[in-house]
């Protein structure tokens, strides 16, 4: 029987029903789902509850989807299910329809889906919480006692005193082991094992920060946010559009704090956390006094740590949850505000099963919910422009900066001259503009933050005799030179080897360090500016835990001049001191096959560009570049979002790219070539058949990056209006094709990354 049926009986009949449960097994890598009678012992499972059942002789574990009463005769045919695996139903029920929905739109097995909203530290069982002794006082002592005992036992007096004093449990750590075990055995005190949270900002501590006085544009805001929050049926999602320094992060913070007030619940989506530590911290030190019910989610906490957030969430004891992408299936209840910052960035996009894109997901978790959301940018995606424009969602602005300062005046210099000044075999780095500018701050001592989209030291080795090039043997990539680790490095897959002495082709010893990155920089800063206090942020260097907070704290409190970092500097710092800005390759993201390579550097030139002059100094940006009059660099000299996007959608809507209309990738992988390319073109002329005309296919063409990981990649793009109209058909297709066990096929649904 469906579950989803209409029972033709009332509900005091329905209740005295037998239930059955839909399990989908861990595991597996299709879904499997199996239905199971739920024993009455076990009558507390629900939707999302973890649990054991048994399938032919084994034992397997899985998640509950649903629990529906059926008729006698239907579930003593059914195997009942083995035992709980937690006491409390661990998924809600709007989040496990989120899930479902997540599941559906982008063609992803809900068994991955499942992963995401219950993550690894969360099912497995050897985790556990942490869990500490404490000693706690049973009778209090009499003052003839607490004497007789100060006499006898100077020790266990003390901790009697202590204990008395505190009024609470303390733990026990605090105490001699001796003395303890003795008050314990004569009666005094009572040792209980109690849960501690994990707390992975241990040892930081957040002043509280006060409500800042609203401008009227951030106080028009906060009003329609409210009132989205009051009445989230009837209100649209909201695009908060503000420059740089805006106080886009005061609107949220503001937001959020009457959210709580009305006892309701914030979720708040940042990029990658490492991205962008200052918005979390400032989150922490607005809502200092209620720490404890702040939870962040990031890829960088232990496993321990996960555990202690999600469990924490899930008992409804955090209210504001912070996270990067992932925190979106987060099972926190009662929200009444989802807030994603920074909603163009990239990164809300999972390369991996489940494919989804946060920050649209976000607006359908919001409408599940029934719930306000709130997406912010500088640089808004031109998917959320583009339904602000149309009036799908309520754009909000802001344009200007909060604390009057004024945007930086943006320089561009034409590296194509500078190029022929620094001659022959050594790259242009620092134009001559850009190195009086700095020389200038460092006079003043003012600070300056350079830019670079590239880790290592050179991007590449090339012979001059014969033009060779040193690739990675399992991508389709040229090698970096990372000259601290001494070694060749595959940005794609990390395979590392030793720089070669000679060309390995023929032999020459003519090789070049062609290119430059953020090393490569940090040396040649090193030697132009002697006596500067310089200190390089990225992935290499900032390996270790605290190393990226720590230098910015010493960044921030002036003991180093002059910043040199990837992106890992681009968003959200704030340092009053900084008043130049140098972005030394302005180009590098512009010239890769990707309709998208527009946006994403006019949105990183803006952004990196508003890092200057956020006090009241004037800020000065230098952008170095190959292609200066290439509009999305001029735009970002101008500031101006609109004009760009205004220029860019055009172009998008005369091809037909997103954001009019949806994409979907197909990519197919194998170790071997031909296989790949015969099982893409089979299923294309297969898809040729069985698509509508409106369907936009492309032709099957090797994936820009041909070869990744020693697999082969092929690919082809469908675009629709809606997404929908090509994966109904398209895993059809899939499902009734028979592809051969070494290739691998994806569908990726509104993909980021296009190969
Ligand atoms: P955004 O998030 O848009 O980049 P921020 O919220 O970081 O902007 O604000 C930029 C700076 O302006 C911060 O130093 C912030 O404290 C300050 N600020 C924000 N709102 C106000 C306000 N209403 N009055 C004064 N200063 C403000
Ligand atoms: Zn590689």
């Amino acid at each position: 029987m469906m579950p989803e049926d209409e029972l033709p009986l009332g509900p005091e009949a329905v209740a005295l029903l037998p239930m059955a449960a839909r399990v989908l097994l861990d595991g597996a890598v299709a879904d499997l789902e199996f239905d199971y009678a739920i024993p009455p012992a076990l009558d507390g499972v629900g939707p999302g509850s973890r649990v054991s059942v048994p399938l032919r002789n084994r034992t397997m574990t899985g998640t509950v989807l649903i629990v529906y009463p059926a008729a006698e005769a239907e579930v003593t045919k059914l195997k009942p299910l083995l035992g709980l695996l937690s006491e409390r139903v661990m998924i809600p029920p709007a989040l496990m329809e989120f899930g479902k929905w997540v599941s559906g739109y982008y063609c992803a097995p809900l068994e991955s889906v499942m992963r995401a909203m219950l993550p690894e530290a969360v099912r497995e069982e050897k985790h556990s919480e942490k869990r500490r002794l404490f000693a706690r006082l049973l009778r209090e002592p009499s003052a003839e006692e607490q004497a007789v005992l100060t006499k006898k036992a100077p020790k266990q007096a003390e901790v009697l005193e202590a204990l008395k004093a505190a009024g609470e449990p303390v733990a026990a750590v605090a105490f001699s082991g001796a003395a303890l075990k003795a008050l314990h055995h004569k009666g005094w005190i009572e040792i209980t094992d109690e849960p501690v949270a994990r707390d992975p900002h241990e040892g930081e501590t957040f002043v509280s920060t006060k409500s800042l006085a609203l401008n009227q544009a951030q106080h028009e805001a906060l009003v329609t946010v409210l009132e989205a929050v009051r009445h989230p049926r009837e209100a649209k999602p909201m695009l908060l559009f503000g420059v740089t320094g805006s106080g886009k992060t005061e609107v949220y913070l503001q937001a959020a704090q009457r959210v709580l007030e009305q006892g309701r619940a914030v979720l708040v989506l940042v990029p990658e956390i490492s991205l962008t530590p200052q918005t979390v911290e400032r989150f922490k030190s607005r809502f200092a006094e209620m720490q404890e019910q702040v939870a962040v989610l990031h890829s960088h906490l232990s496993k321990g740590e996960r555990f202690d957030e999600w469990h924490k969430i899930q008992r409804g004891k955090a209210r504001i949850v912070i996270g990067a992408r992932s925190a979106i299936f987060a099972p926190l209840e009662d929200i009444g505000l989802i807030i994603v910052d920074e909603e163009h960035e990239g990164s809300y996009k999972q390369e991996q099963p489940p494919r989804y894109q946060a920050r649209d997901a976000a607006v359908v978790r919001a409408r599940l919910e029934g719930c306000a959301i709130l997406l912010g940018s500088a640089t808004p995606s031109l998917e959320s422009w583009h339904n602000a424009q149309r009036g799908k969602y309520a754009l909000l602005k802001l344009p200007e900066r909060a604390d009057d300062a004024q945007l930086p005046l943006v320089r561009v210099i034409d590296m194509r001259t500078e190029k022929k000044r620094a001659g022959k075999g050594s790259p242009a780095i620092l134009s001559e503009r850009l190195r009086i500018a700095i020389d200038q701050r460092l006079t003043r001592g003012e600070q300056s933050i350079l830019f670079l989209n590239r880790r290592g030291f050179a991007s590449s080795v090339v012979c001059q005799a014969c033009g060779h090039v040193v690739k990675c043997p399992h991508c389709e990539v040229a090698m970096t030179v990372h000259q601290e680790l001494g070694r060749l490095v595959c940005h794609v897959c990390g395979f590392q080897k030793l720089a070669p002495k000679k060309c390995p082709e023929c032999k020459d010893p003519a090789i070049l360090l062609a290119g430059y990155g953020t090393e490569r920089v940090e040396e040649t800063l090193r030697k132009v500016f002697p006596t500067a206090r310089i200190a390089r942020v990225d992935a290499d260097s900032m390996a270790q835990k605290h190393k990226l907070r720590d230098t910015l704290h010493a960044f921030k409190t002036g003991k180093l001049d002059l910043l040199i970092g990837t992106q890992m500097i681009a968003k959200g710092l704030h340092f009053p001191n900084v008043t130049l800005v140098g972005i030394l390759n302005a180009d590098m993201g512009l010239h890769i096959p990707d309709f998208r390579a527009g946006e994403r550097t006019f949105s990183l030139l803006t952004q990196v560009a508003g890092r200057a002059g956020r006090g009241e100094l004037m800020g000065e940006v230098v952008v170095q570049s190959f292609t200066p009059h290439h509009p999305a660099i001029q735009f970002a000299r101008q500031h101006d979002f609109e004009g760009f996007s205004e220029q860019e959608l055009e172009f998008r809507r005369q091809c037909g790219y997103p954001p009019y209309g949806h994409a979907v990738l197909v990519t197919v992988r194998s170790e071997r070539e031909n296989l790949a390319d015969f099982a893409l073109k089979t299923l294309h002329a297969k898809l040729v058949k069985v698509f509508p005309a409106e369907i936009l296919l492309g032709e099957p063409a090797p994936s820009p990056l041909v070869k990744s990981h020693d697999q082969y990649r092929f690919q082809i793009l469908a675009r629709a209006r809606q997404a929908k109209q090509i994966t109904g058909p398209l895993m059809q297709c899939l499902a009734d094709l028979k592809m051969p066990k070494e290739v691998i096929v994806t569908v990726d649904v509104d993909p980021v990354n296009l190969g």
